[in-house]
């Protein structure tokens, strides 16, 4: 039986998943070891930038991920700056990114003087569309000996940086096939999707170096918080460096070797980060469930649909998807205007941000793709606790 696409139908089906109350889009769970870890920071005086949870965390996600190595880092724009300039990034050079995604894609990319690139997305994945960007490339790159040039711009087009919407792989095998025909470096931007797999491997382990975040919306929290991965031994061992203000190891001398940054992840954070990571398999169970009640709240609807991962790909379920058809699109506001009046909290995608005034003079490609997605797309509530967390 489907019944018609009405906004009252549409709450009617978020309603049968969150019954009463209000719901934020999403919110952090607290019930592990945060107070103990956090209380023996306190307990210690190790609050700062030394103590056993910093390196702790740094095997957690190393280990969760299956990347070798992890750097913990202040926040996920601070990791995805430092991954940029290690992978060679420098003043000038362009990044390629899609333009549906957080704005700090684009301004770690800045942070390295070098101009975003905005392609376009795929509606199967929401990332980056492989076949689009291997044509757009085509027509307006060229080699100059090994490097990738902007024929239009003048500039050397330096890496690829793809992002995992809302926590769904991009398709990787194929951008990846597309960044080595063209001899681009190639980052993830993996901010979102700490529990997501392409084909069996973490998501992040596909170029040279990747960002995470956990900030306090993200699918574990360390309060503020991110990480580079790598399995890059060498990349790894600067990644830290260059992160923790260059010093040179001395018991009591400051020698500094390169211009370093002060990056890194306090240790109370990293202990709220421990807690929460030990409760990940449990959070991501809860949100593959509420994808499943979402989906079967909505599978009466017509021109509605939630959302769900691609074959081939496990994603985290980060941020629950409401995909409206074309057709309806022109009820996209009227939804929000209902649900957020409802106490349920939806939100719209970003605004691409060729559309930002910072970024609307950067290089892109016609983006069809990006343009109707922004009229289609609606995030529901999220939080792991809608179901009940079996610990
Ligand atoms: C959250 C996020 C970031 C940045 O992380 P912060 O920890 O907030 O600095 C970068 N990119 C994307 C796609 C994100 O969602």
């Amino acid at each position: 039986m489907s019944s018609n696409f009405t906004p009252a139908s549409v709450l009617d089906a978020l309603r049968s998943v969150v019954p009463t109350g209000s719901a934020p889009l999403h919110e952090p769970h607290f019930q592990g070891n945060e107070w103990a870890y956090v209380k023996e920071c306190l307990d210690t005086g190790w609050v700062s930038s030394v103590g056993k949870f910093v390196d702790r965390f740094e095997h957690d996600i190393a280990e969760f991920t299956g990347a070798r190595y992890a750097i913990a880092v202040v926040n996920g724009t601070a990791a995805l700056h430092i991954c940029l300039k290690l992978a060679g990034v420098e003043s000038g050079d362009e990044v390629v990114m899609q333009s549906l995604t957080f704005v700090a894609t684009a301004n770690a990319v800045s942070y390295c003087d070098a101009v975003p690139h905005f392609v376009d997305v795929e509606e199967n994945s929401l990332g980056i569309d492989p076949e689009a960007l291997s044509e757009h490339l085509g027509n307006i790159s060229e080699f100059r000996g090994d490097a990738c040039y902007n024929r239009l711009t003048g500039r050397r087009i330096r890496a690829l940086l793809p992002m995992h919407t809302f926590g769904h792989p991009s398709n990787l095998d194929a951008l990846l096939e597309v960044a080595k025909r063209f001899h681009l470096e190639f980052i993830e931007d993996a901010a979102e999707s700490l529990g997501s797999y392409y084909r069996d491997r973490h998501t992040g382990n596909f170029g040279r170096l990747a960002a995470f975040s956990f900030n306090g919306n993200k699918i574990i929290t360390t309060g503020g918080g991110g990480a580079i991965v790598t399995n890059d031994e060498v990349l790894a061992k600067l990644a830290k460096h260059i992160t923790t203000t260059a010093k040179l190891p001395h018991r009591w001398r400051f020698d500094h070797d390169m211009v370093g940054f002060n990056y890194r992840m306090p240790n109370i954070n990293a202990a709220l980060g421990c807690a929460q990571i030990e409760q990940l398999p449990e959070f991501l169970a809860a949100k593959r469930q509420l994808f499943a009640h979402y989906r079967e709240a909505f599978s009466g609807i017509e021109g509605i649909r939630v959302f769900g991962e691609q074959e081939d790909c496990r994603s985290n379920y980060w941020l629950q998807t409401l995909l409206l058809d074309n057709e309806h699109a022109s009820m996209h506001s009227s939804l929000l205007e209902a649900s957020n009046n409802n106490g349920l909290m939806t939100r719209p995608a970003w605004t691409p941000l060729h559309r930002l005034r910072p970024y609307a003079e950067c290089p892109r490609m016609e983006l069809p793709v990006t343009s109707s997605l922004e009229k289609r797309i609606i995030n529901i509530p999220s939080s792991p606790q809608l179901v009940a967390i079996s610990r």
